[in-house]
């Protein structure tokens, strides 16, 4: 029983999804031949980003490579050396590589530290700034404040960028996300970033924003200009799985899975980290004792990870455990149970 996939809503093996992937192949072939401003434009690249922007709520949409891609293109397009950028310290890998290679200026605050934030804003913050933070934290499974980060965006004038990989088809009475759940999405001041890697079950990323950010990053996103287009195949199966998300009864059954293990974790005592997501970690401590719990839990056939530092802080080894639509009932009790008998 697989409880580490991001693949939240089991779209990965959807037969709408196969179909669409299938049939795309067999009209237009595999692969893309080039960039997107070369010859590998294909119209339905253009669809999706205009599904993407009306499911999301913003006014356009931009498709690249992969979310690791995205991240590092925005912000080196965003920003240069005389960009202060205020990242949150537990922020993606992708959003840290693009900082470096923006050269702009780049101030940590504490994990969803506002105030912190607002204390570096005040006294660091240059004519340009740019807030950048993950939506739902890959490691934590917790969520950004985006009200009060936009806040701060507001009165700062600064941009604010949020990467919710983990928030889409997870959080949000639809599956739009953390800023679907907020009612922020949309807003002038905010580019966000999502996936397909993760609950749409493919793989390929997209840029959301105002015609007018859009437009200007179609002619400056390096990692979008200089590589070959994502697939017409793939861009078709995200169509598919964008649909299928959409009717919603997978992204119901994923939140009442979250639900029901958080609910019987809690009551069993699980030092369970405060999550609403799809990405519940529970703390072990030391790395032996982690990779002892994923090695017993997989003996017993569970697969959950043990995940160690530098990817999470000295001391905080964890086992993740990902929940899916997919599961029944019956699979994460049998987990629960297991958990209950190996991480005591
Ligand atoms: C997975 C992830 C990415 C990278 O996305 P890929 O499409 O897998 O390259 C970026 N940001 C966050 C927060 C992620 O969890």
């Amino acid at each position: 029983m697989n409880f580490a996939a991001n693949d939240y809503l089991g779209f990965s093996h959807h037969p709408e999804v196969i179909r669409a992937a299938t049939e795309s192949i067999e009209a237009d072939g595999f692969g893309s031949g080039a960039s997107r401003l070369v010859s590998g434009d294909a119209p339905v690249l253009h669809e999706l980003e205009e599904g993407l922007a009306a499911f999301k709520g913003y006014e356009a949409a931009l498709l690249v490579g992969s979310g690791m891609l995205a991240n590092i293109g925005l912000l080196d397009a965003l920003a240069d050396r005389h960009t202060h950028l205020f990242c949150d310290r537990l922020n993606h890998a992708s959003l840290v590589d693009g900082a470096r290679l923006s050269r702009a200026t780049t101030h940590r605050y504490g994990h969803l530290d506002a105030m912190g934030l607002e204390a570096l804003l005040q006294r660091h913050g240059g004519s340009r700034n740019v807030l950048v933070s993950d939506g739902v934290f890959s490691m934590d499974g917790d969520c950004a404040d985006v009200a009060a980060l936009l806040g701060l965006a507001d009165a700062h004038e600064a941009l604010l960028v949020i990467d919710d990989a983990h928030g889409l088809g997870v959080l949000g009475e639809s599956g739009g996300g953390l800023t679907q759940e907020t009612g922020l999405q949309g807003h002038a001041r905010l580019i966000e970033v999502g996936t397909f890697g993760k609950a749409l079950g493919g793989y390929g990323a997209f840029i959301l924003g105002t015609n007018e950010m859009i437009a200007e990053l179609r002619q400056r996103l390096r990692t979008m200009i200089y590589s070959t287009a994502l697939p017409a195949c793939a861009a078709a199966a995200t169509l598919a799985a964008l649909k299928v998300l959409q009717q919603g009864d997978r992204v119901r059954a994923l939140q009442m899975n979250i639900r029901s293990f958080v609910e019987q974790a809690e009551a069993m005592g699980l030092n369970l980290m405060p999550s609403r997501t799809a990405i519940q970690p529970l703390v072990v401590g030391e790395d032996e004792a982690a990779l002892a719990a994923s090695q017993a839990l997989r003996d017993e056939g569970f697969f959950v990870p043990a995940i160690r530092p530098p990817t999470v802080p000295e001391g905080t080894a964890r086992l993740r455990i990902t929940l899916s639509a997919m599961h029944e009932e019956a699979q994460i009790e049998s987990l629960l149970a297991a958990l209950g008998r190996e991480v005591a």
